[in-house]
């Protein structure tokens, strides 16, 4: 609410002094000029035109490592040469890869059925007779045979073996089977558990209860999972480093150093496999034993049981797990005035089959901007700072191409960055979610005002719409976020991992944005993820695609052209101050040693771990915040700006995120720096992760030693604040 308050007296004393245009961050003088650049800018892009692109991207399948997905690499640096981008290259960088070579499962008893594994055509749709689509993998796995009972044990996470061992059983030895869960948990946290309770394999299935016919009409009838989807993915350990596990830390270029694969926190050391619910139904509805409780059950029509150790299956797969080349396409255009700042823009190419949302819809959403920015460098409308265009690799195996490249630029990027903005899947539906460090959210919340929704309204009216729903719904799942925490913002400031934004927040220590349209969406990481798919349900038209361009880009010449970044920390102080507070509630009884009612004497009103210099630290970088939001809107509205001060207060709000980062990393995962942000095992976002892990396992210490970090990094924000604040002092 606070927040609010600050950006309207800003708004306000920008009005009272000049009817000019008012952008945050410019003189009224450069924002009308911005506002021209801005029009021209979102003429450009063309629905036909991002259909063409969408499918050229999901033409063929173009998994990481293969032919095709390197001809796309070769097609956007060509495209993009053509567009007018500058200094375009293909990186490569030499990771573990992984690959499929055949896989086998049969259940042996009590009854013979062997698994199909693959996704049968669907009629309308001649992508889905493609005999390139791959048939069920999941990357990481590894290679192994294996006969052994079958047990069902729900999403698979640690409470679901704990229920299992309360009824005596145990998984040592066998085989799991668990589904894709929902609230969402990141399938490679399903492999590790599995890994750690001793389990011989995995297999994971869609429930229609999660994303099939219980949702409502299934592809081709409608945008949900059909019969024989599955769900390919990674189970690469990347929430404990990602990236090459053979290279943790620094980029995989030709020649560099690499560990021992079985040295790698990374790799995992299990088999696992994905399933249909065609797949899935005849091993469950034959399992015995006890009656799974009621959460556990599903959409499948039969009571599912836990299993009895008479049911059995056998399991063989085959890996091509080894050495391979990624490549990441690097494109710029230069900037006129500040070459040497840098905006960076990304969005992956690999695709688990032809990618219709994930991720060809960003990439299609990306040719259309570049064309768009190439244009207008072409004529004369050069944006002030640099602005870096990126197509990752890899980034389904481990955000694998965007942390190599990321670790391999770290000293540039620390030094030079200005923001990350991330398009993963532009489109899977009309809805709007804009992820935003909380100094960027304000940004973000004007841009979107001067766009308009295909709807008729501006984009700002339905994401504020979008954001009352999820309200109104309560907690609401997404893929990467499960609390249904709600923001003050409408921008989602809890920025968990599971897309290419990680390397750049969470190891360089850069401002990231994630821009996104959802919907109706149950052939994820199958191969119905197609332009068919797109064209009957995800965004018939590429009214959406469009507007992703466009918002994509003013986003990028914002940032690029602003005289005064736009950032704004008394709205990151609040978010920060939120965070705490979150976490204290959070932590109740691991507070006070015990629910905090029943705390009655005065000597016990001692909480385990005091933050009230952290709160205190807070507001002293809030107050700070706010002064500088004031006097650079007053600076700014005078019109005049010395440059030599100007890069003095843009070099110094740079530097803000930077100092978020602990080198030292949170306790048990060095590579993961910020101290802010983080992820939990299952990509799920974690505030404060160091202090918060700490406090959950009631280590004090640790816990102690964290708070002591942050409270630094706010201190040294605070006077770096203090000091930007004298430097515009009349
Ligand atoms: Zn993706």
């Amino acid at each position: 609410m606070m927040i609010r308050k600050v950006c309207l007296c800003v708004t306000a004393f920008v009005l009272s002094s000049t009817a000019r245009a008012q952008i945050l961050g410019f003189t009224p003088d450069s924002a009308a000029h911005e506002a021209k650049i801005e029009e021209k800018f979102k003429s450009i892009p063309s629905a036909d035109e991002e259909r063409r692109q969408h499918r050229v991207f999901t033409l063929e399948p173009h998994t990481a490592g293969s032919k095709r997905n390197n001809e796309l690499a070769e097609y956007i640096r060509d495209e993009w040469i053509k567009q007018g981008l500058e200094d375009v290259v293909i990186r490569r960088y030499d990771v573990y890869g992984t690959n499929p070579k055949s896989a086998l499962l049969e259940m042996i008893a009590p009854v013979h059925y062997q698994a199909l594994l693959r996704e049968t055509p669907l009629p309308g749709d001649d992508d889905s007779k493609n005999p390139a689509i791959s048939g069920a993998w999941l990357g990481m796995s590894i290679s192994g045979e294996v006969t052994a009972p079958l047990v069902y044990a729900h999403s698979g996470n640690p409470e679901d073996y704990d229920l299992l061992r309360r009824h005596g059983i145990s998984v040592k030895g066998k085989i799991v089977l668990v589904r894709y869960s929902n609230p969402y948990s990141y399938r490679g946290f399903k492999a590790l558990t599995a890994e750690r309770e001793g389990a011989a394999a995995m297999l994971v299935y869609s429930d229609p209860q999660e994303d099939g016919y219980k949702q409502g009409p299934v592809d081709p009838d409608g945008p949900w999972g059909p019969e024989y989807h599955f769900q390919r993915g990674a189970i690469t350990y990347d929430f404990m480093v990602p990236g090459d596990p053979q290279t943790p830390g620094w980029a995989s270029v030709p020649g560099a150093k690499r560990i021992p694969i079985q040295e790698a926190v990374s790799a995992p050391k299990i088999m696992a496999l994905p399933l249909s619910w065609h797949d899935a139904k005849p091993l469950l509805e034959n399992l015995d034993g006890p009656i799974a409780p009621p959460d556990w059950q599903g959409a499948l029509g039969f009571p599912y049981h836990f299993g009895s150790d008479k049911e059995k299956v056998h399991l063989k797969i085959e890996m091509e797990n080894g050495l391979q080349s990624y490549y990441v396409v690097e494109g710029r255009i230069r900037g006129s005035d500040l070459p040497d700042e840098w905006i960076v823009l990304g969005n992956h190419r690999d695709a688990w089959v032809f990618g219709g949302v994930d991720p060809s819809s960003g990439t299609a959403s990306m040719m259309e901007m570049t064309r768009a920015l190439g244009q207008l460098a072409k004529n004369g409308m050069r944006p002030r700072r640099t602005i870096v265009v990126c197509s990752w690799d890899g980034e389904e195996i481990g955000l694998t191409g965007s942390t190599e490249w990321g670790e391999q630029f770290a000293d540039d990027l620390r030094a030079k960055a200005v923001a990350y903005i991330n398009v993963d899947e532009a489109t899977s539906g009309p809805n709007f979610h804009g992820q935003a460090v909380a100094s960027l959210a304000p940004m973000l919340e004007e841009i979107t005002r001067s766009l308009k929704d295909p709807s008729g309204k501006t984009l700002y009216e339905e994401w504020k719409a979008v954001v009352e729903r999820e309200k109104e719904a309560g907690s609401k799942s997404t893929q990467f976020s499960s609390s249904g925490v709600m923001n003050e913002t409408l921008a989602d400031t809890r920025i968990g991992s599971g897309s290419d934004h990680t390397v750049f927040l969470n190891f360089i220590g850069m401002p990231v944005l994630g821009l996104g349209f959802e919907g109706d969406y149950g052939v994820y990481h199958s191969a119905y993820d197609d332009f068919f798919w797109m064209n009957h349900f995800g965004d018939p038209g590429y009214r959406y695609h469009k507007l992703m361009s466009q918002l994509w880009g003013v986003t990028a010449l914002r940032l690029a052209n602003a005289d005064l970044l736009p950032f704004d920390f008394a709205t990151y102080a609040s978010n920060i101050r939120q965070f705490v507070n979150e976490m204290v509630k959070g932590n109740d009884k691991n507070m006070w040693g015990q629910p905090p009612s029943a705390v009655q004497s005065r000597e016990a009103r001692q909480p385990k771990l005091d933050l009230k210099v952290i709160l205190n630290t807070i507001d002293a970088f809030e107050s700070a915040g706010k002064k500088l939001n004031e006097s650079l809107a007053r600076k700014l509205a005078t019109g005049a700006l010395d440059p030599k001060l100007a890069e003095k207060l843009n070099h110094g709000m740079m530097q803000i995120e930077r100092n978020w980062l602990n080198p030292e990393g949170i306790p048990g995962r060095p590579w993961f720096k910020h101290t802010l942000y983080g992820a939990r095992y299952t990509y799920a976002h974690l505030e404060l992760p160091g202090l918060t892990e700490a406090v959950e396992k009631q280590d004090w210490a640790t816990a102690k030693q964290q708070a002591d970090i942050l409270e630094h990094a706010l201190e040294k924000n605070t006077k770096l604040l203090d000091e930007l604040n004298a430097a515009l002092l009349p």
